[in-house]
C-alpha cells in the first residue's frame, strides 16, 4: 500500500470514526433531552404515575382511537419449517382473535365489523389497523403491500400497527415502511419477550436477543415508531432477571412497550410442560403480579408508552393463572397501588452511557 493510500484509508477510518461518535453523542443527547423532560413532568404533575398510550395517541390524532385487531391470513417461520416446528412454547394464536376476526373474512370486512362493534358507542372514533395475529411481515412484498394499503384505504383507518418476530424484517421491506410511515401512523411491534437467551431457547423462539435488538435499532433508526412485547414470568426468569431485562429494554431505541403475565394455554408446549412439571413455574397471583409490574415499571426508560400491563386468554384456553380481572380493573389497581407506594415510571431509572 502507497503511503498516499494510506493516508487516505487513515484519513477515511478516522472520519467515519468520528461520525459513528458523533451520531451516538448526538443520540444520546436527544435521549437524555427527552428523559429530562420526562423526569420534569413528574415535578410538574405530581400525579404522573406512566405514560399512557392513550396520551401518546393524542399527540397525532384529535379523536378518540382504538386498534382493531385483524388475522390476515399469514403464517409464522417458527410454525412453518422455515426457523422452525411447533412455534414458540406458549403459543397458541386463538387467543389473539376476536370473533370478528376470521381468516376466511377479507381485511375490509373484519375492519367494517371491528368498526361497528366500536362506533355504537363512539361515532366519531378512529381506527389503527392491527396485523396481530401470527407473523404480519412474513409474505412476500407485493402480499404485504396490498394488504396493508387495503386496510389503509377502509374509511376512518388512520394507520397501521404492524406485530411481527425480528427475524422477519427484510431491508426492502423497511424501506417500503419508511415510505409509508410518511404518508401515514405506523408502529412496527415486535416480539422480544425475553432479553435472555437461554429463556428464548427454551421457549423456542427460534431467533436470540441480538436478532430483536438489530431489527429494533433498523426500524427506528428509519423513523419508524418501534413497538417491544415482552412476557413476566417465563420459567427460569426470576425478579432479579426481570429487573435487568426492565434495565436492558430500557436501552433500546423504543417508542412503546407492551407487557403481560406468562399464561399457560390449553394445547401448547408449554401446557404440557407445566402438566409434567409443574414447580418449574412461578404464576403469580395477581396481587404479587402488581408488585413485579411496579417494580419493573420503576426501572424503565421514563419516556417510553406502556402500552399494556395483562393480557386477558379467553377462559375456555387459559389454565392458568385466572385472576378473573379484566385489563381496566388491573390496570385501576396497578395505578391504586403506585399511588400507594408513592412511585412512577422511571423513579429508579438510570440513564447509561451510549458506548
Ligand atoms: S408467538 Fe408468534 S412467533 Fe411464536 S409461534 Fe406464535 S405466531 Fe409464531
Amino acid at each position: 500500500m502507497s503511503a498516499n493510500v494510506r493516508v487516505s484509508t487513515v484519513i477515511s477510518a478516522s472520519f467515519s470514526y468520528f461520525c459513528r461518535r458523533f451520531h451516538r453523542w448526538q443520540t444520546l443527547g436527544l435521549r437524555v433531552h427527552s428523559i429530562m423532560k420526562e423526569q420534569e413532568k413528574v415535578k410538574m404533575e405530581p400525579s404522573f404515575l406512566y405514560n399512557d398510550l392513550n396520551v401518546f395517541l393524542g399527540k397525532y390524532f384529535k379523536e378518540k382511537v382504538q386498534k382493531i385487531s385483524l388475522n390476515a391470513g399469514f403464517s409464522c417461520p417458527n410454525r412453518d419449517g422455515t426457523v422452525g416446528h411447533g412455534g414458540c412454547t406458549y403459543c397458541n394464536n386463538q387467543t389473539f382473535n376476536p370473533d370478528y376476526c376470521q381468516t376466511d373474512k377479507s381485511i375490509t370486512c373484519q375492519l367494517e365489523e371491528g368498526k361497528a362493534f366500536f362506533s355504537r358507542k363512539y361515532p366519531d372514533m378512529k381506527y389503527l389497523a392491527y396485523f396481530q395475529a401470527y407473523t404480519n411481515t412474513y409474505a412476500g412484498l407485493e402480499e404485504l403491500k396490498r394488504k396493508y394499503e387495503e386496510a389503509l384505504s377502509v374509511p376512518g383507518v388512520v394507520g397501521l400497527v404492524i406485530g411481527t418476530r425480528p427475524d422477519c424484517m427484510p431491508d426492502e421491506l423497511l424501506d417500503y415502511l419508511a415510505r409509508l410511515n410518511r404518508e401515514t401512523f405506523l408502529l412496527v411491534e415486535y416480539g422480544i419477550e425475553s432479553t435472555n437467551d437461554a429463556t428464548l431457547s427454551r421457549i423456542n423462539r427460534g431467533h436470540t436477543y441480538q436478532t430483536a435488538r438489530d431489527a429494533i435499532l433498523r426500524t427506528a433508526a428509519a423513523g419508524i415508531h418501534t413497538g417491544g412485547h415482552v412476557i413476566l414470568g417465563l420459567p427460569g426468569e426470576g425478579h432479579d432477571a426481570l429487573m435487568a431485562q426492565a434495565e436492558a429494554v430500557s436501552q433500546l431505541p423504543l417508542t412503546t412497550l407492551k407487557m403481560h403475565q406468562l399464561q399457560l394455554i390449553r394445547g401448547t408446549r408449554m401446557a404440557q410442560e407445566y402438566a409434567a412439571c409443574p414447580s418449574g413455574f412461578r404464576l403469580y397471583t395477581a396481587d404479587e403480579y402488581i408488585e413485579l409490574v411496579i417494580d419493573y415499571i420503576e426501572r424503565l426508560r421514563p419516556d417510553l408508552v406502556l402500552e399494556r400491563f395483562v393480557s386477558q386468554s379467553p377462559k375456555h384456553l387459559l389454565i392458568a393463572p385466572d385472576w378473573g380481572l379484566k385489563n381496566h380493573e388491573f390496570t385501576d389497581r396497578l395505578k391504586a397501588r403506585m399511588r400507594e407506594r408513592q412511585t412512577w415510571q422511571g423513579k429508579l431509572y438510570k440513564l447509561k452511557s451510549a458506548e
